[in-house]
């Protein structure tokens, strides 16, 4: 695998790929889509760092397990070590960069699974799930509370989100995680995606970006 992180200037960051930890069901709006409760407290899961591609030059998708679905997110890169209770400016201090992603996942499998009361790791989990863009710098953003989230299909806007509506925003959201896991330089968060998710297919082509910050083009492969 070749994934390194890096700017979106081209910057190579130096930082090992760690792990990425998700949250589930932080837009009211998505979980309805899927007729899930919201939930009452944050809901966490880990992809690991084996599942992590870039997102430029294209990736390709699992077509043996039914349904791929995209659910783009606001990526935050963790650049310094979180545990334990951090304050608000220890996570502000930690965070590195930001980068739309897309939490790829084998909806139908993940319904099985939800089903039985199981876990989510063969849906979320598997070689190529997680797809980062490049980073920009930490400091783009003043206010973590108004970041822009947009995904491009094959022409058509599909998910048009901001972290405004999120029910567990960036900064307590870093907390919460950081007291069930210890946060590590090079992990990523993924915070949840905005109602609009849908199934990929080969050959479709991605805009995927942060408005005003970033935006890239990838395609299906
Ligand atoms: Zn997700």
């Amino acid at each position: 695998m070749s994934y390194q992180h890096q700017y979106s200037d081209g910057t190579k960051i130096h930082f090992p790929i760690g792990k990425v930890v998700c949250i589930g069901r932080n837009y009211a709006e998505h979980a309805k889509e899927l007729d899930n409760p919201v939930p009452t407290e944050p809901l966490l899961f880990i992809k690991p760092g084996s599942c992590v591609v870039p997102l430029e030059g294209g990736f390709v998708i699992p077509t043996d397990r039914g349904a791929v679905h995209y659910e783009a997110e606001i990526g935050v890169l963790i650049g310094k070590p979180l545990s334990t209770k951090p304050s608000v400016e220890e996570v502000l201090d930690a965070i590195s960069g930001f980068a739309p992603v897309l939490d790829l996942t084998l909806r139908e499998v993940q319904a099985k699974l939800k089903e039985k009361g199981l876990p989510w790791e063969i849906a979320k989990s598997f070689d190529g799930a997680a797809v980062i863009a490049p980073f920009v710098p930490a400091s783009t953003y003043a206010d973590l509370t108004h970041i822009d989230i947009r995904l491009t299909i094959n022409g058509e806007v599909r998910q048009d989100g901001n972290s405004s509506v999120m029910l567990n925003p960036i900064v307590p959201m870093i907390q919460y995680m950081a007291g069930c896991f210890s946060l590590q330089a090079g992990d990523v968060i993924f915070t949840g995606t905005p109602v609009g998710v849908g199934a990929l297919n080969s050959g479709d082509e991605l805009i995927l970006e942060l408005p005003g910050a970033s935006s890239f083009t990838s395609r299906v492969k």
